[in-house]
């Protein structure tokens, strides 16, 4: 068993960690908030009093930030960089969801060092992190990949090597501008169904056996009532959030604009995220979408 440094005990940090304190591994853990880290020690992990602590003498560094800002900061532009005091052979897997630009920054920074650096982001938001069933997508190289796999199975269920530095990243952004292109066409086209007099179920049931199938229709149905124990049948509480998609949603238009890719969907569903999340509904799950078209 490792010992592994996890610094940022948020809604997916803090339960991540705790899945590799169950999985044997000794985890010394440091958030910002002391709560967050009572919460961890309290699990059975042990509480650093700072992220160079948590960083020291450690076999692997699991980080879950915000925002591509936090992560760089952490490891090379803040005040205490880890780079300056991780040791060589530790193997630091950054799991927050950033632009791939500045993972690959950081990453190029750490092997100048000799230091290695992979980013891992997940999907399967928060109940995921608890059940231990995340996906991850990893930008590495295969001998990074082949040595954080098993600690990364401890907190997932299905783990991908997508391609080098960086390309987690884009396959996270990907992922996720799908999700939102899927999840708007899904309420556009149910919207209109019900103006129509369609009853949702039966529409929902005759797009789900035929060519409109995806999977907003299978297992996340935006319309309250269709589907049990989804968001859209608890007033769209839980699940995940819409300013949480429209971060990735930039993320995405971010990539698109670095390699001149045309996106009108993906741009298209970041619009109705933002008019949707400018109508106060950021703190709601991203399937109430469907209330823009059914208030208009
Ligand atoms: P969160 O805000 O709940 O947690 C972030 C944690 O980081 C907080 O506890 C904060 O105190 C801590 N933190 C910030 N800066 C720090 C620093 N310098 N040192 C130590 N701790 C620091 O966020 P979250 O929901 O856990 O999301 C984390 C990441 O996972 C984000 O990048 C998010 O986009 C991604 N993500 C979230 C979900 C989801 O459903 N919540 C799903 C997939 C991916």
């Amino acid at each position: 068993m490792a010992t592994v440094g996890f610094i940022g005990l948020g809604n997916m940090g803090g339960p991540m960690a705790i899945n590799l304190v169950k999985g044997g591994h000794t985890v010394k853990a440091f958030d910002l908030s002391a709560d967050a880290i009572a919460r961890i020690v309290e699990a059975g992990g042990q509480g650093a009093d700072s992220a160079v602590s948590a960083a020291t003498d450690v076999d692997f560094l699991v980080s879950m930030l915000p925002a591509g800002k936090h992560v760089d900061g952490l490891y090379v532009s803040g005040d205490a960089p880890l780079f300056d005091v991780v040791r060589k052979d530790t193997l630091i897997i950054d799991s927050s969801t950033i632009d791939a630009e500045t993972a690959k920054r950081v990453a190029a920074a750490g092997a100048e060092r000799g230091i290695s650096f992979m980013d891992a982001p997940v999907s399967g938001g928060v109940g995921g992190a608890v059940a231990g069933t995340l996906a991850f997508m990893t930008g590495g190289t295969d001998e990074q990949f082949a040595k954080a796999k098993p600690v990364l199975e401890c907190m997932g269920k299905n783990i991908f090597h997508a391609g080098a530095a960086g390309s987690g990243q884009i396959a996270k952004a990907c992922n996720n501008m799908m999700l939102a292109i899927l999840m708007s066409g899904t309420c556009e086209v149910l919207s209109m169904g019900i103006k129509n007099g369609m009853d949702p179920a039966v529409l929902s049931e005759i797009m789900k056996q035929s060519s409109g199938n995806n999977w907003a229709l299978q297992v996340y149905n935006p319309v309250p009532g269709v589907m049990e124990g989804v968001p859209s049948s608890n007033n769209y509480q839980g699940g995940f959030q819409v300013d949480l998609m429209y971060k990735d949603l930039g993320l995405a238009m971010d990539l698109s604009q670095q390699s001149a890719s045309s996106v009108p969907m993906g741009s298209a569903a970041r619009s109705l995220f933002s008019l949707h999340k400018a109508k106060g509904n950021g703190g709601l799950d991203f399937s109430s979408l469907i209330n823009l078209y059914q208030d208009s």
